[in-house]
């Protein structure tokens, strides 16, 4: 009997969880397995405000695949441009069609625009690691032009979306704009930093007490915050806000939430915002042998009736149960259901501060950034052993 091949599209947490665990389970003669993904690295999504800040250099936030999966995987380094699912191939930027008798796709997300004219054009949106190196060098690039040209808005900074992604970039551009004063001799008055928030509040859906420490804290290094005031148009020159305001802004930084890879659309896939509702198996509803897992997917919370909001928490949590599932399919075995375990949130707010829950208790400053460095470190550990923790982790004090 020919072995059936594994595919998995994309190498983020997702995807690198899912080979490493289904490697552990199929032998090579159970499943021939491969990963696509579009760079020969993997980098830690979660991290990225802190290279698109400068406060962290982009190397450390990323990995070779090579080093982190077993050599029995086949690696494709390229871009996936469209799944075949009634045909089981993956179309592919610069390599020819792949074929495939289980797929895992694993593809991420992009921002999300909800319609607000020219976000892509002139807003910063990309949280992937050449995104957060682009961003990083317009900032400095900005300070310089200001010192030939002293115009103001060069040194105005807007983040649109007081959600997660929003607060931590936020808390890292604070920490790291009066170092580029220092290096471009700019005084700190003469820079203004924005976060523009369409919701009634700041982290929607965090404690309040949480919400106002963090709030306290960013506006005490200077960032000016506005709430329940939706963006309207992003230009060349700024933004324009619904009360017609206009903030000119060398920079906006778009961070409002993220909607599926758009390959899951171009791919037929009944899906919402580029998201898969899956089974509780995380397969797609009409395809028995197509799991979707991380960003691209959507589970529903059976307690609020809502979806879970997408996180490397729950991508890692599916790939586990993925992983199994594969090898249940390949061994006839039946399928396990994925089951969400929350174990708290934690975000980090620049510097040495942060804020979260775990399980029930709220943190705060220290022992939240500890929880945030201890995490970080786990998700290494996750990936590379203890190894990658000594090489690339952070330090939790
Ligand atoms: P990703 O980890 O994003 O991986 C997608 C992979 O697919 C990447 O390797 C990418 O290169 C590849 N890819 C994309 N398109 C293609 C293509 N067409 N062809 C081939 N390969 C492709 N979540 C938390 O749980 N806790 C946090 O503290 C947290 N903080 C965050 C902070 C920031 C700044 C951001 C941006 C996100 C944060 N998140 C956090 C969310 C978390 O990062 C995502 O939910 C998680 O990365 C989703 O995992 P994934 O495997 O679906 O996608």
């Amino acid at each position: 009997v020919a072995k059936p091949h594994i595919v998995i599209l994309g190498a983020g947490y997702g995807g690198i969880v899912t080979v490493k665990r289904i490697a552990k389970q199929l032998s090579t003669n159970d499943a021939n397995i491969t990963l696509i993904s579009k760079h020969d690295y993997h980098y830690q999504t979660t991290w990225l405000h802190e290279p698109a800040a400068g406060t962290l250099h982009h190397d450390r936030t990323r990995m070779k695949i090579a080093d982190l999966i077993p050599s029995h995987v086949q690696f494709i380094e390229d871009e996936v441009v469209e799944i075949h699912p009634k045909e089981n191939k993956v179309s592919l930027k610069n390599n020819e069609q792949v074929t495939y008798d289980y797929l895992v796709t694993a593809l991420g997300s992009v921002a999300e625009t909800f319609g607000v004219e020219g976000v892509y054009e002139y807003a910063f949106n990309k949280w992937t690691l050449n995104g957060a190196r682009e961003l990083r060098e317009h900032t400095e690039y900005m300070f310089a032009k200001y010192n030939n040209e002293q115009k103001e808005e060069y040194l105005t900074f807007v983040v649109a979306g007081a959600g997660f992604t929003g607060i931590e970039y936020i808390g890292e551009l604070s920490e790291r704009l009066p170092e580029l004063c220092k290096e471009f001799d700019v005084p700190m008055n003469k820079v203004k930093m924005y976060v523009i928030e369409a919701a009634p509040t700041a982290l929607p859906g965090f404690d309040p007490e949480l919400v106002e420490y963090a709030m306290n804290l960013l506006e005490n290094r200077g960032v000016e915050f506005k709430i329940n005031m939706p963006i309207s148009k992003v230009t060349e020159d700024g933004v324009i806000l619904k009360d017609g305001t206009e903030i000119k802004a060398g920079t906006v930084i778009w961070a409002t939430g993220v909607r599926g890879n758009p390959v899951i659309e171009k791919s037929g896939f009944e899906n919402m915002r580029g998201r898969v509702k899956v089974t509780k198996d995380l397969r797609a509803p009409d395809y028995d042998n197509v799991f979707i897992i991380g960003d691209c997917s959507l589970v529903i919370n059976e307690q609020t009736d809502r979806p879970y909001p997408p996180t490397a928490q729950i991508a890692t949590q599916q790939a586990e149960v993925a992983a199994r599932n594969l090898a249940n399919l390949v061994k006839g075995r039946p399928l396990e259901e994925f089951q969400p375990d929350i174990k708290g949130t934690v975000a980090s707010l620049g510097g040495k501060e942060a804020i979260g829950v775990i399980g029930d208790k709220k943190v705060f400053g220290f022992s939240a950034n500890f929880m945030k460095k201890m995490i970080d470190n786990r998700s290494l550990w996750m990936i590379g052993g203890t190894g990658l923790v000594i090489k690339k982790g952070k330090n939790p004090f």
